[in-house]
């Protein structure tokens, strides 16, 4: 497989040959085309496989950079990969006019209040804050047609888990749900079979 196999914009693609990525790997080799085509996914993937730009490539695809709204929410479990991920989303989205924002707790609210004034398509965060944000009805996730849990074995702790049952009443009812986690233990098949709807597992 080629990345050119995905038809995906040609700013994208530019962006991903230079990170340096030459083919996709196994993950993202699955989980690109089924993402593409709006299903939901639950994948096995560990740290080191690619798992990052898996998930970042298809919502850089589907966002329609001239609708100033928030498209693509990336949920993860701590700052640091919030802004690990959002790094991927700008490097990979290099020649596309996508605007990333990074969201986590411990940072000034009025801050994000501010940045929210100006326009930003793919919000990557941690869970009670983006809940905090979309309950003040400072953000607005109406139009958020995909939601990307990174780690959410993590996520779904007793920590976040309410919080983003929460969130997901914020989204509209059709949105797409990409899940990716290394263990796949019962609290992530329980949130499957209560949210996903026939979901694609990829088991790498
Ligand atoms: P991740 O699993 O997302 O943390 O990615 C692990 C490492 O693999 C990162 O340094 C990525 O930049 C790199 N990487 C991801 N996809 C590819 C690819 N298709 N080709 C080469 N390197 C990649």
């Amino acid at each position: 497989n080629e990345f050119e196999d995905y038809f995906l914009k040609r700013e994208l693609l530019m962006g991903i040959y230079e990170k340096g990525f030459e083919k996709p790997s196994p993950i993202q080799e699955e989980s690109i085309p089924i993402a593409l085509t709006g299903s939901d996914i639950l994948a096995r993937a560990k740290n080191g496989t690619g798992k990052t730009a898996a998930f970042c490539i298809p919502a850089l695809e589907k966002i329609d950079q001239d609708n100033n709204v928030i498209q693509v929410v990336i949920l993860v479990p701590t700052r640091e990969l919030a802004l690990q991920t959002s790094q991927v989303c700008k490097e990979l989205g290099k020649h596309l006019n996508i605007e990333v924002m990074v969201t986590t707790g411990g940072t000034s609210l009025k801050d994000d209040i501010m940045r929210l004034y100006q326009p930003v398509h793919l919000l990557v965060g941690t869970p009670g804050r983006i809940l905090d944000l979309a309950k003040k009805g400072i953000c607005n996730l109406q139009n958020c047609a995909m939601l990307v849990m990174d780690e959410a074995d993590k996520l779904l702790s007793p920590e976040f888990q309410p919080s983003i049952e929460h969130l997901i009443s914020f989204l509209p009812t059709n949105r797409q749900i990409l899940m990716f986690s290394a263990t796949f233990p019962v609290t992530v098949k329980d949130f499957k079979d209560r949210y996903l709807q026939k979901p694609y597992v990829i088991n790498l």
